[in-house]
């Protein structure tokens, strides 16, 4: 069944109520919903090469316009600038990372863009200074993200009338909006949407979500989990919730089970860049990922650049095929993400990713100098009551420092008990140290991160 009649389509034109005709913005995302109603089910071959035709377009401008994607083209054997982009090829172009951009600064974005890409903005990546990355959208790429942002509220069936609550790094305490926004501006009508910041504590967020009760919540995992914990021991959770959507932070499986029990709801996790925009959205059926390969190309890479079969995590490299104010093309995120599944039984034919694990520095390594992404999770540790928040950070080969955040029935004996999962997940004996701390902080963008490898900071 096609998911747009889902939509509350609100007509601009005065008397004709049915069928109602949006305003011009939104007839457009209307027009673009449709198109991808159908790509997602075209046979992959078919998508890949039409994937190319735009990443060709995009690849000619940026050659042309920004000297700094000129120079790290040069040498291939073809001219990017003018020459027919195969697989071949494109395989060959650089991987670039946030360094090179850093680097390139302004020679990396195009002097020149079509004018119908619309206005300019200009933004700027999370990141400690020094870290953070300034980059470049139009009304293009802009437009992609809100076509997207549609196409996950349809996939999952959204109750447009909904009230929208998100909890998530505001610049202020609380923001109030009668609608959910720029993504169904002009084109539905929807509840309202609000908004608390997530630096409030937890006793704040569950009195504010209390009070709101909202059908919709958006928030990041760590936070999720600590709200799921918290309502599981207070009791008391928020009684229309319908929706549980996460977003900036890697879902771990954990976090999913823990707000089951405490919510009743399964998550429907996204996957997200400030510099990228959609990356992926978690299928309506299954708790995987779906690439969204209209709006980028996304390889998982080995270490050595060749392409991580399914079941193996790979860096995530994109190419974003709309954005030609700031290109990105093979630009390596410094995420890792598992290959999930060649094929998906909801009939969408787009790639999968089985989970996003994170930045590559939120990996530990084992004495041998394999990296792993670990597993541990005290939390999930049976009879281990009064951990609030913790860290590992590795120290070295086989040593770690565990921060504890504690309440008062926290009883020290489970420090064995964690430094023996942790070990047992690593495969090898290690030892760990412990340090009771009030607060942990938050890595750039807010994000929670349960591990550090200081060796490779
Ligand atoms: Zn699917």
């Amino acid at each position: 069944m096609p998911a747009l009649p889902a939509l509350p389509l609100r007509s601009s034109l005065p008397g004709a109520l049915w069928p109602p005709l949006p305003e011009a913005g939104g007839a457009t995302v209307l027009a673009m919903l449709w198109q991808l109603e159908r790509s997602e089910r075209l046979p992959r071959p078919r998508r890949a090469a039409l994937q190319l035709v735009q990443a060709r377009a995009l690849i000619r401008h940026a050659a042309r316009h920004s000297t700094a994607w000129a120079a790290a083209w040069k040498g291939l054997g073809f001219d990017p600038a003018r020459d027919a982009l195969t697989p071949e090829r494109f395989a060959r172009l650089p991987v670039v990372d946030r360094g090179w951009l850093q680097a390139a600064g302004t020679a990396a974005s195009c002097e020149a863009v079509p004018p119908e890409h619309g206005a300019l903005h200009e933004a700027e990546t999370a990141g400690t200074t020094g870290l953070a990355l300034r980059f470049r959208g139009t009304l293009l790429s802009q437009f992609m993200w809100r076509a997207i942002t549609l196409r996950d509220h349809l996939w999952h069936r959204r109750d447009f009338s909904g009230h929208l609550a998100a909890l998530r790094p505001l610049p202020m305490r609380e923001v109030r909006e009668d609608n959910w926004g720029a993504a169904t501006a002009g084109l539905c009508d929807t509840g309202p949407a609000t908004g608390l910041s997530v630096s409030e504590s937890l006793d704040e967020q569950a009195r504010w979500l209390r009070q709101e009760n909202p059908d919709v919540l958006v928030t990041q995992p760590g936070n999720l989990r600590a709200l799921a914990e918290w309502f599981l021991g207070h009791g008391g959770a928020p009684t229309r919730l319908s929706c549980l959507r996460s977003t900036g932070e890697p879902l771990t499986p954990a976090i999913r089970l823990l707000a089951q029990r405490a919510f009743g709801l399964p998550v429907e996790d996204a996957y997200s860049a400030r510099e990228t925009g959609y990356l992926a959205l978690q299928c309506p059926r299954h708790g995987h990922l779906h690439v969204q390969e209209e709006a980028v190309i996304l390889e998982l890479l080995d270490e050595k650049g060749v392409a991580v079969p399914p079941g193996a995590p790979g860096r995530v490299v994109v190419t974003v095929l709309h954005n030609f104010a700031s290109p990105l093309v093979r630009y390596d995120t410094g995420d890792w993400a598992v290959a999930g599944a060649p094929a998906c039984d909801c009939g969408r034919t787009l790639a999968t990713l089985e989970r996003v694990l994170g930045r590559g520095r939120n990996r530990l390594r084992r004495s041998d100098g394999v990296p792993r992404w670990p597993a541990f999770d005290p939390w999930l540790l049976p009879g281990t009551q009064g951990l609030v928040d913790w860290q590992v950070r590795q120290q070295g080969p086989r040593r770690f420092e565990m921060l504890l955040v504690v309440g008062e029935c926290f009883d020290a004996a489970s420090r064995d008990v964690f430094a023996r999962a942790l070990g047992a997940d690593l495969g090898e004996p290690c030892e760990v140290t412990f340090r009771v701390v009030d607060r942990i902080d938050r890595g750039p963008g807010e994000r929670r991160e349960p591990f550090i490898d200081l060796q490779a900071s």
